[in-house]
């Protein structure tokens, strides 16, 4: 039950019939959790400044959301950016951000924890912060009503764009930080409620304490900050060593679709390859994985709590984990028992085995997706993708032969000494590819690069757009006669991406005037507000953006940079190092095309332009010290090598007729099935719910208690048979609904339906209720 309910009945009224996806705004899900908000001593409001699709698809914001509420004293609510129909609605009828759990105004928490995951999502920062009534600049924040704003994520690592509108920054690994910074604020409160501490000194004394905790950084009171680290991802958090829990114990899981509706289970986390263009590969070092029995148990809890029926391996490069074999081997009995498709977002080239590639397709073939970056090996060397043009091949040779039909393939334009004949290169790449491996479908995408901070590219300037333009169109005409899908992103969304990521004191009045010129949604294309951007940077500072200095100029190597202050426990003279190998690497392509001989410059042989992977050799890049921090692999074999060397397919779902027979597989053999009728209520707030939403939330119920549903195979797809009835009009209510699904003929003889019933019911949102189950044997 929402503990605000007269805001819970206001919108009722006036805003939820009027706006689309309204279950979006209900906190409906299940695995939520709901404390009596008013009696809890310390109130965290997790913000993700993008809509909810997304960031109900971040691992990162459920893991944080699981830890905190896993501490009695803090309550941990959600918020999301509403989407433009929502925010008229709630300006409309002067109703402030609220959170999802309780329904209360963002504005009563005491921090408010935004997760920054993309530049071009800050100035929905702005609007959150003024829809929720809260003062947009630190400094206009005043004593104890107004809460603590804080940031963390990858894009934290360069503070400075945000500095004027948060009172701190959690650098790194957040698990253990975002507790302490929660204990902090709960110091100063008691302090305050005892007296001890006076009203104009609250906020300063906060602020010193959170200054005091590794890996915070607060604009104002620090003067540099190391980032936080878990030594090991297992054992330091809250469950300690214990191998038989998941490290997640709660999943919440959406009522409507997301953008990734699956179960993600983080195996690792760090990078060992050291692309020179990557910045999560440096700001996450070491690689720390997770054991596969943690991983194992985290799967089995996941899907036994969730009832999702895909779930996704998560790393920085998930074909690289020590025990990748041995797990998937392990977990493809389970998923197949279960009909779970498992995917992996991100394989390296040259990891993929035609092992992995049978475990993870056992129930349906999953795209693919492989990163070549760039499309010749020169460009490849000078990036140090450690990867050749025949791995890339074998691989996706392999993919067809195991039916997969679908290859998305990522490339970056702009990098660091291109030239056209790279660009030459990725449609030459594309034929040997699609001659190798026929009839795959093939996606190009290609991001534009940005040199970001904390990457050995640091130092290298942006290309600029009609740069970026020229190329875009020049690969568009290769492409055009390969018959593949081409997908590009605007240099004008990535000049913005450059200006923000790279940006310094100066840049948060730059985010601020773009905000007021009316920048808001800037991460969904379709709602990028360039000219909002221009106009901040042309009208109020006199700058051409094209002249855009520390876009577009080359940095000098030896002068400080804005983000020095940032500690990422990288050694700078290894980032330089990497910097000057990739230039060698470039000017030895230029010498050895030319006179054919061998190349040594600058003192660094032709042969060590190449950075290895560093779980083979280990280049002491500064951030393990092999005491407590060093990199943690789940096989130990590994560990001795270290230490030696220092959908849309969703709707075919329910499109499933049950009197398609033509490829029926019952396990129990044909003879006999029964087929369960579970007639359904939806009333109330389930009004809410899409006919589609709905059926997902029951069939989650069905796989959380174990249902035995009779599945139609094909080569391809695996699906239950199941078939509903007719989907009623938007919010209208009904208790005649039916779902019917075949199970075998002795699971249904053996079930008490009425605790069915029950145990089905305990696990569906307020609203949504099953009356009966009707039973029919078929022979
Ligand atoms: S210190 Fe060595 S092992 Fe550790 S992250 Fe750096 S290169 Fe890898």
């Amino acid at each position: 039950m929402k503990v605000n309910r007269e805001l819970y009945l206001k919108l009722n009224e006036s805003v939820l019939p009027f706006v689309q996806k309204p279950a979006r705004y209900l906190g409906l899900e299940t695995g939520t959790t709901v404390k009596d908000i008013k009696t809890i001593p310390l109130k965290f409001a997790l913000a993700f400044p993008d809509f909810y699709e997304l960031g109900m698809s971040h691992i990162g914001m459920g893991l944080i959301y699981d830890i905190l509420n896993s501490e009695e004293h803090i309550a941990c609510e959600r918020v999301y950016m509403p989407y433009p129909d929502m925010n008229a609605k709630l300006k409309e009828h002067n109703i402030p951000l609220f959170s999802l759990e309780s329904f209360e105004e963002i504005k009563n928490f005491d921090i408010v924890g935004f997760s920054l995951q993309y530049e071009l999502s800050y100035t929905n920062i702005l609007f959150m912060l003024e829809l929720s009534g809260i003062p947009i600049f630190s400094k206009d924040r005043s004593g104890p009503d107004d809460p603590f704003i804080g940031a963390g994520g990858p894009c934290a690592f360069n503070p400075l764009p945000l500095n004027d509108f948060m009172d701190f920054f959690i650098i790194g690994d957040g698990e253990v930080t975002t507790v302490e910074v929660c204990n902090a604020v709960l110091k100063a409160k008691n302090s305050l409620k005892s007296g001890t501490l006076g009203k104009t000194d609250y906020r300063n004394y906060v602020k010193s304490l959170l200054a005091e905790i590794r890996g915070v950084y607060v604009p104002g009171f620090s003067k540099s900050v190391q980032k936080s680290i878990l030594s090991d991802i297992d054992l330091d958090r809250k469950f300690n060593g214990n191998e038989n829990t998941a490290y997640i114990a709660k999943h919440i899981v959406p009522l409507v679709e997301t953008v990734h509706n699956r179960l993600a289970v983080e195996i690792a986390r760090g990078c060992s390859s050291g692309c020179r263009f990557c910045q999560a590969g440096y700001i996450y070092r070491p690689v720390r994985e997770r054991k596969k029995e943690a991983v194992i148990n985290a799967v089995k809890h996941g899907l036994q709590t969730t009832g999702l029926e895909e779930m996704s391996l998560s790393s920085l490069s998930t074909g690289d984990y020590s025990d990748i074999e041995a797990l998937l081997s392990e977990l493809a009995d389970l998923t197949s028992e279960k009909k779970i498709s498992m995917s992996f977002p991100s394989m390296r080239i040259g990891s993929l085995s035609e092992n992995i590639l049978q475990k993870t397709a056992t129930v349906k073939k999953t795209n693919f997706t492989l990163a070549p970056e760039a499309g010749t090996q020169r460009l490849r060397d000078i990036i140090n993708k450690n990867i050749s043009e025949d791995d890339l091949l074998k691989e996706a040779s392999l993919l067809s032969q195991k039916g997969f039909k679908t290859l998305k393939l990522y490339f970056m334009i702009g990098l660091p000494f291109e030239r056209i004949a790279d660009l030459d290169g990725i449609a030459d790449l594309i034929i040997k590819i699609k001659k190798t491996a026929k009839g795959l479908n093939i996606t190009v995408n290609v991001n534009n690069f940005v040199p970001k901070p904390h990457t050995p590219f640091q130092w290298h300037p942006m290309e600029k757009e009609s740069e970026l333009n020229f190329k875009i169109n020049y690969l568009k005409r290769l492409l055009k006669p390969l018959n593949v899908n081409f997908k590009y992103q605007d240099p004008k969304v990535s000049f913005i991406e450059g200006l923000i990521s790279r940006g310094d004191d100066f840049t948060p009045k730059i985010i601020y005037n773009a905000y007021k010129f009316g920048a808001v949604y800037d991460s969904e294309s379709r709602l990028f507000n360039c000219g909002a951007w221009l106009k901040a940077l042309e009208c109020e500072y006199g700058y051409n953006y094209n002249e855009h200095k520390y876009l577009y100029e080359e940095k000098n190597i030896d002068s400080p940079l804005p983000w020095d202050f940032i500690d990422i426990l990288i050694d700078k003279d290894f980032l330089k190092e990497e910097y000057k190998k990739s230039r060698l690497q470039n000017l030895k392509s230029i010498y050895t095309s030319k006179s054919n001989s061998s190349f040594d410059g600058d003192g660094v042989s032709s042969q060590n332009l190449l950075t290895e992977n560093c779980r083979k050799v280990c280049y002491l890049c500064g951030v393990c010290d092999f005491k407590t921090v060093r990199p943690v692999y789940s096989s130990k074999a590994e560990n001795i090598k270290m230490h030696k060397k220092k959908r849309k397919d969703d709707e075919k779902y329910i499109n499933i007729n049950i009197n398609n027979d033509t490829n029926t597989e019952n396990p129990v053999g044909r003879a006999s099935f029964s087929e369960l009728t579970f007639i359904y209520s939806k009333r109330g707030a389930a009004k809410y719910l899409g006919h589609l939403e709905t059926v997902k939330i029951l069939l989650k119920a069905f796989r959380i208690i174990g249902i035995p549903l009779i599945y139609r195979k094909s080569e391809f797809t695996s699906r239950p048979k199941l078939s509903f009835s007719n989907p009623i009009p938007f919010m209208s209510e009904s208790d005649s609904l039916h779902i019917k699904a075949r199970v075998s003929a002795e699971y249904a003889a053996e079930t008490d339906l009425n605790i069915l019933s029950d145990n089905i019911n305990r696990l569906l949102p307020d609203g949504l209720k099953i009356i009966g189950i009707n039973v029919v044997k078929h022979q």
